[in-house]
């Protein structure tokens, strides 16, 4: 059974439609990238599935429960969903520990320790434990971004333009690596990017959003050929 599934979803700033009528599910071990220009209600789209927007009309379901419908929504923080930002946005007053303790839910302290632990090995963070986000590279702190969502144990994993802020030397190498972890996790993932090279490299599939409404979902290899 697929971990998302959004059914025809609306949401509307005013009069103006910035998601308008989406349909979309996502499986675990997929990578499905959502890409299109600038406004067409990518950033949205996501904000609607973390709760950070409250939807106007349609579903959303995770791992089969209903997350939110007209009138019904949980809260963020009770969402099965980790986000990582372009800005990371890590806390620049926390250590890397202290960061991706952060983001669990409520458990045993012994629990929460051992989990932060374990991430940080399997991000290779293990020696940064207690060094401060601006003490490490573009690529440490966006693994420590990583890591900070997956402390939530969630069901769908959400990245906003991840990549948009390294520079065009560090982003391959970055990227790749975040790839591979986060297929490694096999938790089901929705990348926003405005890029489509991009997506065509890193998606299992591509969905083509404009104007609040996906145009075209498909795997990258049937999108080169039927563009
Ligand atoms: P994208 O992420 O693809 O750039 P957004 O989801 O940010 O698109 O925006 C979709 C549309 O909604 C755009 O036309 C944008 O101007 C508008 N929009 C986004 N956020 C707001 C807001 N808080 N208030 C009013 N309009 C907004
Ligand atoms: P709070 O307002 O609870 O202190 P934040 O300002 O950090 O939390 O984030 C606001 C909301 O965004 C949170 O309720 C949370 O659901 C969501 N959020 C922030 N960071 C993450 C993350 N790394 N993974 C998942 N959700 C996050």
């Amino acid at each position: 059974t697929p971990s998302v599934v959004l059914t025809d979803i609306v949401h509307r700033y005013g009069a103006h439609r910035a998601v308008n009528g989406v349909s979309l599910a996502v499986e675990s071990r997929e990578i499905l990238c959502v890409v299109g220009p600038s406004g067409c209600g990518k950033s949205t789209l996501l904000r609607l599935i973390s709760g950070l927007e409250t939807l106007q009309q349609g579903t959303i379901a995770v791992g089969g429960r209903v997350l939110a419908a007209p009138g019904q929504s949980l809260p963020p923080e009770r969402r099965p969903v980790g986000m990582m930002f372009q800005d990371f946005a890590l806390f620049p007053h926390m250590t890397v520990s202290g960061n991706i303790a952060f983001g669990q839910t409520d458990r045993p302290r012994a629990e929460r320790q051992k989990r932060v632990a374990a991430l940080l090995e399997s991000m290779a963070l293990t020696r940064y434990a207690d060094a401060y986000p601006h003490t490490l590279s573009g690529g440490q702190q966006q693994r420590v971004a990583l890591a900070r969502a997956l402390a939530r144990d969630p069901q769908v994993l959400l990245l906003d333009e991840p990549f948009s802020a390294l520079d065009e030397q560090l982003r391959r190498s970055v990227r790749d690596e975040v790839v591979r972890l986060i297929r490694a996790t096999g938790i089901a993932t929705i990348v926003v990017t405005h890029d489509p090279e991009e997506a065509m490299e890193i998606g299992s599939r591509v969905a083509v959003m404009d104007g609040g409404q996906l145009v075209q979902t498909d795997t990258p290899l049937a999108l080169y050929r039927n563009p």
